[in-house]
């Protein structure tokens, strides 16, 4: 079952990317697993907020949830280092990977289905409370407990292919094997206060050091570059805290620990 969703993903994405019209490529995409049961799930409701749905409450009798993460070309994220506002490689990037995200959903959909399993399926993005700016379903959480990575200062994930991407999920009752959840950080902040360049490269000071979030001013600066990309249909998109710093295309913590000590 694990191969042919897979299968399924990569399949996905290779024809949106030789769709004719397409903007953006994609490297390859990561896939993993959690369980329904997972005690994390319930946690959300003191994590995100009271109303976030476990995978039962979206889908009753669900055995597991699907994670995948579409990770940009390198040239996406380079485009969107300089300027305060997104460049348009990384508006399309947005808007076309969420529109990527709902063929995957569609497509995993119907072959479970098709093979006696039921699911359920979130949109990407703009399925969250307009005045909390928060949603019911956080892809990244429940894309933390799948282990498909680690949270960053910059509050995305960083997975094995980095942050610069777009997260998908689908809650299924077939059962599939979960994947184990690294306990090793993948922010170098984390690790040894290395880096800060999310928070240097913020254009709102939405991050700190402490960790900290101003979702409203980041917000509004995602409005700003929907406003000056009118051509993309909800461009509300920033991401100069994930483009060209450690975390963009890799998991830094496990290249650096990775690397021969130096000799002294
Ligand atoms: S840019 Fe640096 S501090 Fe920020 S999340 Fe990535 S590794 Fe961590
Ligand atoms: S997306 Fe932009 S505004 Fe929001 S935290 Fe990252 S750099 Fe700051």
């Amino acid at each position: 079952m694990k191969t042919w969703i897979e299968q399924e993903i990569a399949a996905a994405v290779a024809e949106a990317q030789a769709r004719e019209g397409a903007i953006t490529r994609w490297r390859a995409p990561l896939v993993a697993y959690a369980s329904a049961d997972d005690p994390l799930f319930p946690q959300l409701k003191q994590i995100v907020r009271a109303t976030h749905l476990t995978p039962e409450e979206l889908l009753p009798g669900a055995r597991s949830v699907i994670a995948w993460f579409l990770p940009f070309e390198r040239d996406v994220p380079r485009s969107n280092r300089p300027h305060r506002h997104a460049s348009e490689p990384w508006a399309a990037a947005y808007v076309e990977t969420n529109a990527l995200v709902g063929v995957v959903s569609r497509r995993l959909a119907d072959g479970l289905r098709a093979r006696g399993f039921d699911a359920a399926v979130q949109p990407a993005t703009a399925n969250f409370d307009k005045e909390m700016l928060m949603s019911d379903w956080s892809h990244k959480h429940v894309a933390y407990i799948a282990g498909l990575g680690q949270f960053g200062l910059h509050q995305m994930l960083i997975t094995a292919a980095g942050s610069a991407g777009r997260l998908g999920t689908l809650v299924t009752t077939a059962p599939l094997d979960a994947t184990p959840r690294s306990a090793q950080p993948a922010c170098l902040y984390t690790l040894d206060r290395s880096c800060t360049e999310c928070v240097d490269n913020c254009p709102v000071a939405a991050l700190t050091l402490e960790g900290s979030y101003d979702r409203h001013a980041c917000y509004a600066l995602c409005l700003e570059n929907a406003a000056v990309h009118p051509q993309h249909d909800l461009a509300e998109v920033c991401g100069k805290c994930v483009s060209v710093v450690p975390c963009t295309y890799i998991d830094p913590v496990a290249r650096k620990l990775a690397r021969p000590a130096p000799r002294v």
